[in-house]
């Protein structure tokens, strides 16, 4: 673990850079920044949790990030390739009602299901898109260097195996559209 430069104590995730450069961890970032504009973060609920659609309650960290052109907020489920949900609001927004936004958010992004196991005669197990549109998140696979990580349910798809789920559309159009991490899909 990189410990902040800082503090010298918690985690540094966050390499700065201007005249000089130092890894910090996210509170001395917020720090810095907070006494640069002049924005103080308010302190909320550092964890979300919530049912999933299948009534599984799941976990989530919540961490603000403080920008000269915004307020983010991150909901990052602990294990890996979890859901992920951010939020953003303007510096003079009502942080209350941000974080109202992304526990809407999280709500909402864990209440519906887009893939189910199939099973074959032979009893061997598939994955499949069950309506006709999936939902998720891009990460990053480090076994491949050239395809990426697709988080979908909150769990991980590597490239192929996203592949073989979208065969079963073979002859069908299909519409690939890219949101930022803030953004609503609509
Ligand atoms: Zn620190």
């Amino acid at each position: 673990m990189n410990k902040c430069d800082r503090c010298r104590d918690r985690e540094a995730t966050i390499l700065f850079t201007d005249d000089w450069q130092e890894w910090l961890c996210n509170r001395c970032f917020n720090k810095m920044i907070s006494e640069e504009i002049g924005v103080t973060l308010e302190t909320m609920p550092e964890e979300i949790e919530v049912n999933d659609h299948s009534g599984t309650r799941r976990n989530f960290t919540v961490q603000q990030r403080l920008y000269p052109n915004g307020i983010f907020i991150d909901a990052t489920e602990g294990t890996e390739f979890g859901y992920q949900f951010a939020v953003h609001g303007e510096l003079e927004c009502n942080q209350t009602e941000l974080f109202e936004k992304l526990k809407d958010k999280v709500q909402r992004g864990v209440a519906k299901r887009f893939t189910k196991v199939g099973e074959y005669p032979g009893g061997q197990k598939y994955s499949a898109i069950i309506d006709d549109e999936v939902v998720g998140h891009i990460d990053y696979d480090e076994m491949s260097s050239s395809t990426p990580m697709i988080v979908i349910d909150g769990q991980p798809y590597t490239w192929e195996q996203l592949g073989e789920m979208v065969n079963s559309f073979e002859g069908f159009q299909f519409q690939m559209k890219f949101y930022d991490k803030t953004d609503d899909v609509e």
